[in-house]
């Protein structure tokens, strides 16, 4: 299409878009190009946890981008030293490396866990990943997802990613070998369809990791800063891990992620691992400043509060129209569908009128809803409004 002077075919094609052009967000709100507005339960694929342009971070971004924006990763910063104390002082990890993109992180995580089985574990180096799970779109870290076709998309893969089935500990335990350094998972598969880890799985895969010697890393980039009611998935088993990555959440929409460790795990040596934009302080700043408002007394828990009142209105939508149920943690919920009918949803959604509704369909089977974590009462019931019409009309 056409826009102002120019045209979105300049774009590389790599996914299809709508013919629209966002040009404003402000809390659960989109404006396109049109003055179309739209309510929006997809947040940057569940990165924007404090809505669209919040006061937090624009603010910050304004006035950190006058104070200093790269001094470069060779030296300290302020917001990089104050994003990792938040980090470490609010989770079991005692140090921070910062990284752009999930993806990123999750190198990071790959690479530290090969280190530490080279110095610790005789050379193993296989991290156990699992079934439709999701880790970025690196090479590696496709390898290390277990998404369909990807093991051929780029062949030859990275090797060293052996796949358990998620929920099976048995599955796990059968690929540990002498060649095993690692188990990764995510504590809620978002991608593979809002599929939560359960409780005794996470409690029982800390247990057999720890037996057999190995590490366990969470990817919590979808999960992690909140998203599930917790600031870390992992609390919820009140487990400890020993690696952790975070990514999406963090940044509130501004690119940062991060790897956190154990301090027995981090054995990175000077020239091992970097990056140029790595802790930068126009992101770090924003970072600090999305987890001070997080940690605001009964935010969490409001967010518990709102991921239950969202599930309730999902679950009386489904036994209304005869679909599935409902599942997820926190603000991280699908609605299961008992037809395909997941991908036209969310087609009628973008058209429908008075405004849009911004929904995501992960599997054709069912709906993702990943708002703002600060969404409202009255947004989750104009959205399960306009979703209860959608329905109907199927
Ligand atoms: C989105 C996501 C990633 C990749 O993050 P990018 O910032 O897109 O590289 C990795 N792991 C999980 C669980 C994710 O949801």
């Amino acid at each position: 299409m056409d826009y102002k002077d120019s045209s979105t075919d300049a774009l590389m094609f790599i996914t299809q878009r709508p013919d629209i052009v966002f040009e404003r967000g402000q809390g659960s709100w989109l404006t396109d190009h049109a003055g179309r507005r739209y309510l929006d339960f997809i947040q940057g694929w569940a990165v924007n946890c404090l809505g669209h342009c919040p006061p937090e971070i624009s603010d910050t971004l304004a006035a950190q981008s006058k104070q200093l924006i790269n001094p470069s990763p060779a030296f300290y910063n302020g917001p990089m030293v104050e994003l990792a104390g938040l980090l470490t002082r609010n989770s079991c990890f005692e140090r921070v490396f910062f990284a752009n993109t999930g993806a990123e992180a999750n190198e990071g995580a790959i690479k530290l866990a090969r280190k530490w089985g080279r110095l610790h574990r005789g050379g193993a180096h296989e991290i156990i990943t699992f079934g439709h799970s999701f880790h970025g779109r690196t090479l590696a870290t496709m390898s290390a997802s277990g998404k369909a076709g990807w093991d051929t998309l780029y062949a030859p893969q990275v090797m060293g990613f052996p796949k358990a089935e998620y929920n099976h500990l048995d599955s796990v335990a059968a690929l540990i070998g002498e060649k095993t350094v690692a188990v990764m998972l995510e504590p809620v598969q978002g991608e593979g369809g809002v599929i939560p880890a359960e409780i005794e799985f996470l409690q029982g895969l800390r247990k057999l990791t720890r037996e057999r010697g190995i590490l366990l890393i969470v990817d919590e980039v979808q999960t992690g800063m909140g998203r599930t009611g917790k600031l870390f998935a992992y609390q919820h088993a009140g487990i400890e891990p020993d690696i952790m990555t975070l990514g999406k959440g963090i940044g509130g929409g501004v690119p940062l992620a991060a790897l956190l460790a154990r301090e027995a795990v981090c054995c990175f040596e000077p020239g091992d691992q970097g990056g140029t934009y790595n802790g930068n302080p126009l992101m770090t700043a924003v970072g600090a400043a999305v987890i001070r408002r997080l940690l605001t007394d009964g935010f969490l828990d409001e967010v518990v509060a709102l991921g239950e009142y969202l599930a309730q209105g999902l679950r009386d939508l489904a036994g209304k129209y005869g679909h599935v149920g409902e599942r997820g943690s926190g603000l991280l919920r699908a609605l299961i569908l008992s037809d395909e009918s997941g991908p036209q949803i969310v087609q009628r959604a973008l058209a429908m009128e008075p405004h849009g509704l911004l929904l995501n369909s992960p599997r054709p089977n069912l709906l993702r809803f990943m708002p703002a974590l600060n969404v409202t009462r009255d947004e989750i019931d104009e959205m399960l409004a306009a979703l209860d019409t959608l329905l109907q009309g199927e």
